[in-house]
């Protein structure tokens, strides 16, 4: 068995040449019109071992928005403050075989979200963070991930500008439906607080420091690490995690910005970022590279 840490600059830069021809398949995000005017041609990569050695590929001073990434970390704040027998009192951890963001799935479920990785799930962590208004919230949820992980997150204000310059019906229908059943409390402060955080952004680099969170990081539970990988691993990558679980193994979490974060777990932490999609919307150079590295690591 090979370990991460014995992955080589070469080694990455061949996949990635790979990976690029791969991401022409791909199309991107196009309903936030901001994601829709990216650079298709953008490709990097991070991997991170537990004792901090970085291999980057690709400009590591470029950020983009973390988009649903951010999902498993509101989880593990979340998670710290409130414990986990309250918030399973909220979301549940099973699988979705729905789109991410299916008002069907919460009908089935009776109002119940069915995972934080979903949006039913991460409106309703949203409604959660501590903070009397949106900016609050985001504050916080940032502070807290910047001082664990020692990354630099900021909010590409862009990029909110972006997202709110089109109604999400899909997001404001789980919404409604979430409050009418009294699930959420304060409606329009939690759907601005969601695309706030969902604009998290993030270099390369930042990325993958926070990917250690999920690795070793001495002021998290092992408990709450457990938690958080397990429904990364069934939930992380929409209707292809199942797929992905299978194929790959890594608890991951993609976006429809085209980032990929993956966990290696007691090893370190991979993040990718490709801004083209497949049809699962999930980033068609982040996949290759990530089903290279685990026939790398067998
Ligand atoms: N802000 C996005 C949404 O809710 C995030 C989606 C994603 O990355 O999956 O539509």
């Amino acid at each position: 068995m090979k370990q991460l840490s014995s992955l080589s600059s070469a080694q990455l830069s061949n996949w990635l040449m790979e990976a690029s021809q791969e991401a022409k398949k791909g199309k991107l995000a196009d309903y936030i019109p901001l994601l829709q005017r990216t650079d298709s041609s953008l490709l990097f990569i991070c991997v991170v071992t537990k004792n901090n050695i970085f291999l980057t590929q690709g400009d590591s001073k470029i950020t983009f928005s973390l988009m649903s990434i951010i999902k498993p970390f509101l989880l593990l704040y979340l998670l710290s403050e409130l414990g986990d027998n309250f918030i399973f009192t909220k979301v549940g951890s099973e699988h979705s075989n729905y789109p991410f963001n299916s008002l069907d799935q919460l009908q089935l479920d009776q109002g119940f979200p069915r995972n934080p990785m979903i949006n039913s799930g991460a409106l309703t962590l949203a409604s959660l963070l501590p903070g009397k208004d949106s900016h609050t919230r985001l504050n916080n949820l940032q502070e807290w991930l910047n001082k664990q992980s020692n990354a630099n997150l900021f909010l590409d204000k862009l990029m909110l500008k972006s997202v709110e310059s089109l109604p999400n019906l899909r997001n404001q229908s789980i919404i409604d439906n979430l409050t009418q059943r009294k699930h959420l409390k304060e409606p329009e402060i939690t759907l601005d607080t969601y695309n706030k955080i969902c604009c998290l952004s993030a270099t390369i680099i930042d990325l993958a420091k926070l990917g250690l969170l999920l690795v070793n990081s001495p002021n998290i539970s092992s408990k709450n690490v457990s938690i958080v990988t397990e429904i990364m691993t069934t939930c992380g990558l929409y209707e292809a995690s199942e797929n992905f679980a299978k194929k790959i193994g890594f608890p991951s979490k993609s976006g429809v910005s085209g980032a990929i974060l993956s966990i290696v777990p007691k090893e370190g932490a991979i993040a990718c970022y490709s801004p083209p999609l497949d049809a699962q919307g999930n980033s068609l150079g982040g996949l290759y590279m990530l089903q290279k590295i685990a026939n790398y690591l067998n």
